[in-house]
């Protein structure tokens, strides 16, 4: 008899412990990798690293308009990987369609959920931002089921994500 096939969910690649964030660490989740490697196909996205940028890197924030913010570097605001990271996600993001979930690192320009820091001439205007990768696949996917890594250890939200995630695996 055949393995049943598990949903495939995407990860932001450092929490599955890919030392790729900007200063070379990885941010392992035990929730993801102990437990949701047995529900879930796992596949790890590094939106950073994808789009071309080295690690390590200099660190990127996001700045300027929170409609249209940009990415540009922490140490030097003459560093802007807006355009690189909005291509990658214009070719990346259309080839994930077979995804039935995705979990993001907390706070990352990319990848944060809600939690991305906006800076606006160089104070932080605001703390509840989707980085550039996250907001732009909620956009294409607006009923994927999402989740952070503070999400996960919150047991509601965690056994919610679990069932949207199952219930659109079976689709
Ligand atoms: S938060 Fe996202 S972009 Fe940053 S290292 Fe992790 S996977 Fe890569």
């Amino acid at each position: 008899m055949s393995k049943p096939v598990k949903p495939m969910v995407g990860v932001s690649r450092c929490l599955l412990g890919g030392a790729v964030r900007y200063d070379g660490a990885s941010r392992p989740c035990v929730i993801v990798i102990e437990q949701f490697s047995k529900l879930f196909d796992l596949i790890p996205v590094c939106p950073e690293v994808e789009a071309g940028l080295t690690t390590p890197r200099p660190p990127v924030q996001l700045t300027g308009n929170p409609q249209q913010p940009r990415m540009t570097g922490r140490d030097n605001p003459e560093l802007d990987v807006t355009g690189a990271m909005l291509a990658y996600c214009d070719k990346r993001i259309p080839q994930l369609n077979r995804l039935s979930g995705f979990i993001f690192k907390n706070r990352s320009p990319s990848c944060g959920l809600g939690s991305a820091p906006l800076f606006v001439d160089g104070e932080c205007a605001s703390e509840t931002m989707d980085g550039l990768f996250a907001a732009a696949l909620r956009r294409r996917y607006p009923q994927l089921p999402v989740i952070d890594e503070l999400g996960l250890l919150n047991s509601t939200r965690r056994k919610n994500f679990i069932s949207k995630v199952t219930a659109a695996g079976r689709l």
